[in-house]
């Protein structure tokens, strides 16, 4: 196709068509249900070949997709007949640690980002899988093993360089742009396609961390004590947990601490998870961060996904029954629930600082449906669905836009920011994305 040949010779990258011999791998996404073609894939080297994309796109009159990582389980990042700017070719992460920042390419992954960063025993903290999209996640707010320590990945974030779809350079950060850098707290991949966001670092190269896995009845019971620990921990704990059914279809639980004050205290605050009935394998120990960072490492693109769930105010006793009851009937041991603590440092800023409504939340409650064949697609969706009703009773409202599907109605979009915060949203949208040209996301649509 000629008009092809010519971006082509326009692009520093490279451009990828059906008839590309690396099409099928560059249009995988982490979730395989996602299964979509691309009319091409601009695989860019920079800003310049961003803003390329976007004007093709615009002449073809195609729909665009951004890829980072590929991980949205909504499959963002992929568009039948249409474009995708896909980032996966400017993967440099550049550390500076005098200043204490790192400033990620547009398509740097969790793996590129702690490699580089670990290399100064310095961290941000970041998603817990190593192939996500770090711009992808901070954009979304960002959730891992040092979210009590220091905050949300997009706590972090000080500095932007995005290439709006009118094919302008914008940046954010101190003093410049400080109502974008807001927004782009949380507000998703609404404004621009970023060429790289910078963090703040903070020193640390090891934790006490790893699974501690349970099995059988005593599962609702440990997750009590896991409940009990993180409303009291210190802020040097953070711990996520994942409830689900084994092969032999036995109540299965994971609780993944992490731990960074004094390695003499570990006993004494997992004392009551190491101790508790039921546990079958205790895997804790001081590691490094990286290896820290394997621990929920996860095939990618060979799996279906389905994902809802709810911020909550609180773990009663009632919603850890309905939770084990929910994995308990439903009996497939790839789907599970994620429980993470939002304890300590994110609440230590509020709606001024970022454009998420979720920092009052206790935990964030999320039924992962996961399963190989499309045949098993609609009972896998509709558990999904289920788990999050039986949930919704402690719901503050909104649910976390990283995990959300495409088929979320706007007021749950909304409901992660909060009325204000959706108004100011939506006026910066009409200022760098008039035209919605970036709408496959979770989407804040113009005024
Ligand atoms: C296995 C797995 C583990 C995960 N772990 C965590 C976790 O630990 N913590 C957490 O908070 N979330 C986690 N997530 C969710 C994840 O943060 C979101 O799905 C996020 O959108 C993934 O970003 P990505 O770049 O990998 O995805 P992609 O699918 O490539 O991108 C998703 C969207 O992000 C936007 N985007 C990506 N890069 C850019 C960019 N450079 N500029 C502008 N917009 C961009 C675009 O809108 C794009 O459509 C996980 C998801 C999976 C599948």
């Amino acid at each position: 196709m000629v008009e092809l040949d010519e971006l082509q010779r326009s692009l520093a990258g490279s451009v990828i068509d059906p008839a590309s011999p690396g099409y099928d791998a560059a249009r995988r996404s982490f979730n395989a249900a996602m299964d979509r073609r691309p009319a091409v894939i601009v695989r860019c080297r920079g800003a310049q070949d961003v803003a390329t994309a976007f004007d093709f796109a615009r002449t073809q009159s195609l729909e665009v997709a951004v890829r980072g990582g590929g991980h949205n389980p909504a499959g963002h990042c992929v568009v039948d007949g249409g474009l995708v700017i896909d980032l996966s070719d400017m993967r440099r992460v550049h550390v500076d640690p005098a200043v204490g920042t790192a400033r990620a390419s547009g398509g740097a992954t969790w793996l590129d980002f702690d490699r580089a960063t670990q290399a100064f025993g310095l961290v941000t903290p970041g998603g817990v899988v190593g192939s996500t999209g770090v711009c992808g996640l901070t954009l979304g707010g960002g959730i891992g093993h040092l979210t009590s320590q220091h905050g949300l990945t997009c706590d972090n974030l000080v500095g932007a360089e995005l290439v709006t779809p009118g094919g302008s350079v914008v940046r954010a950060g101190a003093g410049e742009n400080a109502e974008l850098l807001w927004a782009l707290r949380g507000g998703g991949g609404n404004f621009g396609v970023a060429t790289w966001l910078e963090f703040r670092l903070h020193p640390l190269d090891r934790v006490v961390g790893g699974r501690l896995e349970y099995r059988g009845r005593g599962v609702a019971d440990v997750l009590r004590r896991f409940r009990d620990l993180v409303a009291r921990s210190s802020r040097e704990l953070s711990c996520q947990a994942v409830v689900g059914v084994d092969e032999s279809l036995t109540a299965a639980l994971l609780v993944a601490p992490s731990f960074t004050g004094p390695s003499d205290r570990t006993r004494e605050v997992l004392e009551t998870l190491q101790s508790a009935p039921g546990l079958v394998s205790d895997a804790v120990c001081e590691q490094t961060f990286l290896e820290q960072q394997l621990l929920f490492d996860s095939p990618y693109g060979e799996n279906r996904h389905y994902w809802k769930g709810h911020f909550v105010s609180e773990l009663s006793d009632e919603l850890i029954d309905e939770l084990i009851r929910c994995v308990r009937e439903f009996g497939r041991p790839l789907s599970h629930i994620l429980i993470e603590s939002l304890h300590g440092a994110p609440k230590d800023v509020d709606g001024d600082f970022s454009a998420l409504a979720f920092r009052r939340a206790a935990f964030n409650v999320s039924a992962m449906a996961v399963w190989t064949t499309a045949s098993a697609d609609e009972e896998h969706v509709a558990w999904a669905r289920a788990t999050a009703r039986a949930i919704e009773p402690w719901s503050l409202g909104g649910g976390y836009a990283n995990y959300m599907q495409a088929d979320e109605p706007l007021e749950r979009v909304g409901a992660a920011f909060g009325g204000a915060a959706f108004d100011r949203l939506q006026a910066l949208k009409t200022r760098f994305d008039p035209g919605n040209v970036l709408r496959r996301n979770q989407n804040i649509p113009p005024l």
